[in-house]
């Protein structure tokens, strides 16, 4: 069974849990919690500036912030990295002990701490592993923000697939 990306790098996807047979996106609510959660997760981050650009441009400088090229960790406390920014979210994961934040909401604040400390990866490093993706296949759900919102949304849309008459 395959793993697959879905509109950035990073977050990977059974292919069997995101696609149908025919290879078409399921329908949200036909998904699995998890899968749900971060597919809905992954709609509201796809729009949303580097964090490693935000801790150096700040709230009133959006505008120079670049857009979200890929996404690590667990929804509501991941990391979105930009094109540029990735290869520092990818050493401090591999060389400094970030991967011991696997799986934990720490991981977003320990990146940010060491990120504001000036940590950076070597020149030149690599090792970004590219993935065809394609945002478009992203299904769309609301634009909501918050991560109360978030959660409320994937909580919801069981609802929304009952027949209630
Ligand atoms: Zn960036």
């Amino acid at each position: 069974m395959g793993k697959v990306s879905i509109g950035l790098r990073g977050w990977r996807f059974d292919e069997s849990a995101v696609f149908t047979d025919d290879g078409e996106i399921k329908p949200i609510d036909a998904m699995e919690y998890e899968t749900r959660q971060r597919v809905v997760r992954l709609r509201q981050v796809i729009d949303s500036p580097c964090h490693a650009c935000w801790l150096l441009h700040g709230d009133e400088n959006l505008d120079a912030c670049n857009e979200a090229a890929a996404v690590y960790g667990e929804p509501l406390s991941e990391v979105v990295v930009c094109e540029t920014h990735e290869p520092d979210f990818l050493y401090w994961y591999r060389e400094e002990g970030g991967n011991e934040h696997r799986g934990e909401p720490e991981l977003q604040d320990a990146f940010h701490e060491w990120f504001l400390d000036g940590g950076r990866a070597p020149d030149g490093y690599g090792g970004v592993e590219h993935v065809d993706t394609d945002p478009t296949v992203v299904p769309h759900v609301s634009g909501t923000t918050s991560a109360a919102e978030a959660e409320r949304e994937a909580n919801a849309v069981d609802l929304d697939s009952l027949d209630i008459d």
